[in-house]
C-alpha cells in the first residue's frame, strides 16, 4: 500500500503571543492546534484526499451513519518536548496498530500503519509550537475514523473520515493526587466478544452512567468488574490498573475484555529495570481488599496516555470502602511515574525505542 501523503496547506497559524498565552493555562481536551489532518475512504477506491488543513469544522449530513450506529474508532497519543528541541511521538506504532485492530473490529477500513504514522507526524510537523516544555506537559494527539456515508441503512458504511486534531494537555497537578474508585455493581463495560479490547465510542458513552454513580459516592473513577461473575477487576475508567505486592507488580491478564493499554505495556517492560517482577494474573476484588487489610498490596495505581500514572487512594464498595496502604501516593508508584516520564522527555536513555522524534517547522 502506497504511503499517503498529508499535504500541507498554508494556514495562518494563530499569533506565537496568543498560543503563548494559551499554552500558560493549565486544562486537558479543550485548546486544540492550528491544523487538523484528514483523509477519505470510499468503497471501491480506497484512501484519498490526505490532507494537513486549517481546524475546522465538519459538515455532516444528518443521515451521516456515525451518528446513528457507532461506527467510530480512534486513539490517543502524545509527543513531547526533548532537550535537544526536537519533538518526539511516544509508540506512534504501536497506535497505529492498535487503531488498525479498532477499525477492523468494527468492520471498518483498516488505515496501513505507515499512513497513520505519516498523519500524526504531519500534524505534529506544522503545529509543533503547540508542544508545551515543561515535563509533565505534552501535546495529545487524536487520531480517528467515522463513518461518514449518508445513509439510514443498519450496515456497515461504505464511506468513512479520518481525521487527526491535536491538544495541548497538562496535568492539573504536579504531584497526582490519589484518586477514589467506586466499584459498581450494576454496571459493566465490556463482556467476551464485545468491543471491550478496542477504543470504539460506545464503549465510553455507555460507562457514563456508572461514572456518575462513582461521583454520587465521593469517588473519581470506576473500577470495572468483569461482565461474568462480577468478582475479577479489570480496568479504571479509560486506564489499566497495577498493584504493588512487595517486589511484585501485578496486572490483570490481557483476557479478551480489556483494553491492551501502550502505558501498560510500558509499565510492565520498565518494572524490570527497576527490580521490579511483573506478573498478569487475575485479581478479585477480594483478593484486592483483603491485601490491602494485610499490607500484602501496598499500592495500587491506574495507568494510561492521558494520566500516564493515577495513585489510587481508596476502594469504596456498596459493602464498604478500604485505604490502599495510607492513602496516598507509593513509593513504587512514584519511581515508575518518574521513570516513564524520564524517557518520554529524553531525560533517561529510550533502550526500547519508543520515542519517534519529528522535525517540526517551529
Ligand atoms: C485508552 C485506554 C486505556 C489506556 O491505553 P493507553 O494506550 O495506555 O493510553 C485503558 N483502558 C481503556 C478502556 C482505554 O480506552
Amino acid at each position: 500500500m502506497t504511503t499517503l501523503e498529508f499535504a500541507p496547506e498554508r494556514v495562518e497559524p494563530m499569533p506565537a503571543e496568543q498560543r503563548e498565552e494559551l499554552l500558560r493555562m493549565p486544562g486537558f481536551g479543550s485548546l486544540y492546534s492550528d491544523h487538523m489532518v484528514t483523509a477519505r475512504w470510499t468503497a471501491g477506491r480506497g484512501w484519498h484526499d490526505a490532507r494537513t488543513g486549517p481546524l475546522a469544522a465538519f459538515t455532516l449530513h444528518p443521515a451521516t451513519m456515525a451518528l446513528h450506529y457507532g461506527q467510530t474508532v480512534f486513539e490517543g497519543l502524545k509527543a513531547f518536548w526533548r532537550p535537544d528541541g526536537q519533538r518526539a511521538l511516544f509508540r506512534p506504532r504501536d497506535h497505529a496498530a492498535r487503531f488498525a485492530r479498532s477499525a477492523r473490529r468494527m468492520a471498518m477500513p483498516e488505515l496501513a500503519e505507515a499512513d497513520f504514522v505519516a498523519g500524526v507526524e504531519a500534524l505534529l510537523r506544522v503545529d509543533g509550537a503547540w508542544v508545551p516544555r515543561p515535563r509533565g506537559q505534552s501535546f495529545y494527539l487524536r487520531p480517528f475514523l467515522i463513518a461518514a456515508e449518508t445513509h439510514l441503512s443498519n450496515r456497515p458504511a461504505e464511506e468513512y473520515l479520518f481525521a487527526v486534531i491535536g491538544s495541548p494537555a497538562r496535568p492539573a497537578t504536579a504531584e497526582p493526587a490519589p484518586i477514589r474508585l467506586w466499584a459498581s455493581p450494576e454496571y459493566v463495560r465490556a463482556a467476551d466478544g464485545g468491543t471491550g479490547t478496542i477504543k470504539c465510542g460506545g464503549n465510553y458513552g455507555g460507562s457514563y452512567i456508572a461514572q456518575r454513580e462513582a461521583a454520587a459516592h465521593g469517588c473519581d473513577q470506576v473500577v470495572w468488574l468483569d461482565a461474568r461473575e462480577r468478582r475479577y477487576v479489570e480496568e479504571v475508567g479509560g486506564s489499566n490498573l497495577f498493584f504493588v505486592e512487595g517486589d511484585r507488580l501485578v496486572t490483570p491478564p490481557l483476557s479478551g475484555t480489556l483494553l491492551a493499554g501502550i502505558t501498560r505495556d510500558s509499565i510492565l517492560r520498565l518494572a524490570g529495570r527497576l527490580g521490579l517482577t511483573v506478573a498478569e494474573e487475575p485479581v478479585t476484588l477480594d483478593d484486592w481488599e483483603r491485601g490491602c487489610r494485610a499490607d500484602r498490596i501496598t499500592e495500587t495505581f491506574a495507568c494510561g496516555t492521558a494520566r500516564a500514572v493515577a495513585p489510587v487512594g481508596h476502594a469504596v464498595t456498596p459493602d464498604g470502602e478500604w485505604a490502599v496502604g495510607d492513602g496516598t501516593t507509593g513509593p513504587v508508584t512514584r519511581r515508575l511515574l518518574n521513570a516513564l516520564l524520564d524517557v518520554q522527555y529524553g531525560e533517561a536513555p529510550d533502550e526500547f525505542g519508543w520515542l519517534h522524534a519529528v522535525t517540526t517547522g517551529s
